[in-house]
């Protein structure tokens, strides 16, 4: 089996309770093959960064471990994992800071994989956003995903072009 299979498998499997916050609810295995289809269009992301992004959520949101990402697809899928995983120990607000002051270390990999997953949020707000957010709490989310972002440029136009487009969509169909 092709290693991108693989990996679609078990993010399907490990995420296979998770349901998308939006109005559609979406199952989340949806979010992380189109942050992964991302990704893929960038021809600077190789098959490593493709199967983290596949697998970008697993460690934060699931009992799937990076010693599990590690033994399957190798250490640098791992890494570029962990690159991207929130400390669950810290409180929300917090986490959400830190992913901001931060973007701008990361790898070019992991940069990448934030690009994506922030397009695919902003395009996932525009088409179904949640219902119980207040307009106010979509707009705060567009302009924090816009500051992650903006440590994550200067490496990648494909991407930022796309986290461009899916802000631009965001916006209008917020009215912001
Ligand atoms: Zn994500």
């Amino acid at each position: 089996m092709s290693r991108l299979i693989e990996a679609v498998s078990y993010a399907a499997r490990k995420h296979v309770h998770q349901r998308r916050k939006g109005a559609n609810a979406e199952p989340y295995v949806n979010h992380v093959i189109d942050v992964a289809e991302r990704v893929s269009r960038s021809p600077l992301a190789d098959e490593d960064v493709v199967i983290a992004a596949l697998l970008h959520d697993v460690v934060e949101d699931t009992d799937g471990t990076a010693a599990d990402i590690a033994l399957m697809f190798g250490d640098r899928v791992a890494g570029l994992v962990l690159e991207v995983t929130d400390d669950k120990s810290l409180p929300k607000a917090r986490r959400k800071e830190v992913q901001e002051q931060t973007a701008g270390l990361k790898s070019d990999g992991a940069k990448r994989i934030k690009l994506a997953d922030k397009a695919s949020n902003l395009t996932a707000l525009a088409e179904s956003p949640p219902v119980y957010w207040e307009p106010s709490r979509s707009a705060a989310y567009v302009a924090w995903a816009e500051r992650v972002v903006a440590g994550c440029r200067g490496i990648d136009p494909v991407l930022e072009a796309g986290f461009d487009t899916a802000a631009v969509r965001a916006k209008a169909a917020l009215g912001l």
